[in-house]
């Protein structure tokens, strides 16, 4: 068997976006993707769906791996054929112990790539605002440890020569020594005044600064129980943050906010998330598929069949756009043959889908949901006409029912069917239980049921009680009942029915 690869990659600060393209390339294509902590659940997203996922940092019944388990089981993972993602935090060369992992792989003859990072060192200064350089302030930087214990410390570092040896230096690991790593420098010469910052969390959600001066920093973090990981950055830069500030500002700053709708359909809920700051996590509970009973095909076939006899083709979801167009490449029918109908969409994403295809909506209803398709209808339904309606197995009954009370036929064909999925994360029970997603969002009934019963699978026994404490976002009226019926307390839902109005609820309410 030939050997693997070995990919150490640097994932960056926190915020998923911030990995390379080269590094998220080598995600994509591994087998197996080993990571810790700092390095983050999120980017794990991008894995291939069977990648195998070893977690090697710490878990509360275990201690993180020790570095020499770590660097052997990359070497007997590729020795193994397969080819290995190391995910590490920032970048893998800044205190990533990239060298012993790379050394033990160069022993066994194993081809490697050490794919760099955006280091912490910089990119968590950058989002609170407070550039490591500067024309006026500062024109070098030194990143130093402050891990070790202050004996340690003192063996390895030169206090008397990094005290004043570039203008702002950055120290990592170091929240737990911030008194003496003070005490140090202003021994050595800066002043009790130099600025000082410490950024915990930094380009996640969870970001949080405490700044001062070197003579007051340490009372500060103590006061405000800042605990690690943290970046400290020491001198005059850190005054750019009053004017620099950024991240903070964001409307949706410190939100992070789970996404339950299928993967395919997430894009853009996801995208306006994080333009307003806010952390989108994915958790897909709902796939779509074509139906597989052959009754089903039968049906859809006889129904299609008869193209030149319906007045009007009723869609009431992009899904049903999709999958509606999928079965006429299926049959080959040209969409031509329905010249006598109309096209119904129950909302302007729906009409976009169609449009997409050439096809201009000739009713788009007001308000966004089947009873808004139903008023707009009214004066244009004659009865005797005939009515084809492609949609999903869970759509909902009204709409033809009362369009069979109006007299006009109509012919339903499930095009698709929407079932539960379980993302494979085994994070989100402990991110809930933790108090660290802020809003969950259902785009339907069925994700609410299915997240339901995917955290049921997850081995949480009481997934109410564990969404508690998170706000619930709906994107209607009908799903927001659904949530409350399960249980789910407080609920919002926008005044029109769509992601963006989703969105503008969810900014609404932090004013
Ligand atoms: N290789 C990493 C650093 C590893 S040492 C890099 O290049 O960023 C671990 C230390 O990095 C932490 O103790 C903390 O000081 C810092 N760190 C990493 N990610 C951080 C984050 N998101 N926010 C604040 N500090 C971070």
């Amino acid at each position: 068997m030939s050997k693997g690869t070995v990919y150490l990659v640097g994932a960056g600060p926190g915020d998923p976006k911030l990995i390379t393209v080269r590094g998220l390339e080598a995600l994509k294509r591994s087998d197996v993707v080993v990571y810790d902590r700092l390095a983050g659940p999120h980017l794990l997203q991008h894995a291939k769906p069977n990648a195998e996922r070893i977690y090697v940092g710490k878990l509360p019944d275990r201690h993180t791996m020790k570095q020499e388990d770590i660097n052997q089981l990359l070497v007997d993972l590729a020795l193994q054929g397969k080819t290995v993602t190391r995910l590490k935090g920032g970048d893998p060369t800044v205190f990533g112990r990239v060298g012993e992992e790379a050394e033990l792989l160069r022993k066994n003859g194993i081809t490697y790539e050490i794919i760099p990072g955006i280091t912490s060192a910089i990119a968590v200064p950058a989002y609170a605002g407070i550039p490591v350089t500067h024309r006026e302030l500062a024109s070098s930087f030194s990143v130093i440890t402050g891990h070790e214990s202050p004996d340690k410390l003192d063996h390895s570092i030169y206090w008397d020569k990094v005290t004043n040896a570039t203008g702002t230096l950055v120290f990592l690991m170091g929240v737990a020594k911030i008194g003496y790593i003070s005490e140090q420098l202003m021994k050595h010469g800066r002043p009790s005044s130099t600025p000082v910052a410490l950024v915990q969390w930094g380009t996640r959600a969870e970001q949080r600064t405490v700044t001062g001066t070197l003579g007051d920093i340490e009372a500060k973090v103590k006061a405000a129980n800042l605990q690690p990981p943290a970046v400290i950055i020491v001198g005059d830069v850190v005054l750019q943050r009053d004017k620099l500030a950024w991240v903070e500002k964001k409307p949706l700053f410190g939100q992070r906010i789970l996404v339950t709708r299928a993967r395919s359909q997430a894009s853009e809920l996801v995208a306006r998330i994080d333009d307003l700051g806010g952390e989108a996590y994915e958790f897909p509970v709902i796939e779509t598929k074509l139906p597989e009973s052959e009754g089903a095909e039968d049906q859809i076939k006889q129904a299609l069949s008869g193209a030149e006899d319906y007045d009007w083709v009723m869609l009431t979801s992009v899904n049903g756009v999709d999958y509606f167009f999928r079965w006429l490449d299926r049959f080959g029918v040209d969409v031509r043959r329905f010249h006598r109908a109309k096209f119904a969409a129950v909302g302007p994403k729906t009409a976009e889908a169609l449009a997409s295809r050439g096809i201009r909506a000739d009713l788009l209803p007001e308000r966004f949901r089947a009873e808004g398709l139903l008023d707009s209808l009214e004066e244009h339904l004659l009865p005797g006409q005939t009515a084809l309606l492609p949609r999903g197995d869970l759509a909902r009954e009204i709409l033809p029912k009362e369009l069979q009370a109006k007299g006009v036929r109509t012919v339903e064909i499930d095009v698709y069917d929407t079932i539960l999925s379980v993302p494979d994360d085994v994070w989100l029970p402990e991110m809930l239980a933790r108090g660290e997603i802020h809003v969950v969002t259902f785009t339907s009934s069925s994700t609410v049921l299915n997240l339901l019963e995917a955290l049921r699978r997850l081995g949480v026994k009481n997934p109410q009680e564990a969404l508690a404490n998170c706000e619930i976002a709906c994107i209607g009226p009908v799903t927001a009942k659904t949530a409350e019926e399960n249980g789910l307390k407080g609920t919002i839902f926008p005044e029109h029915y769509t992601i963006e109005g989703l969105v503008e609820a969810l900014v609404a309410r932090r004013r």
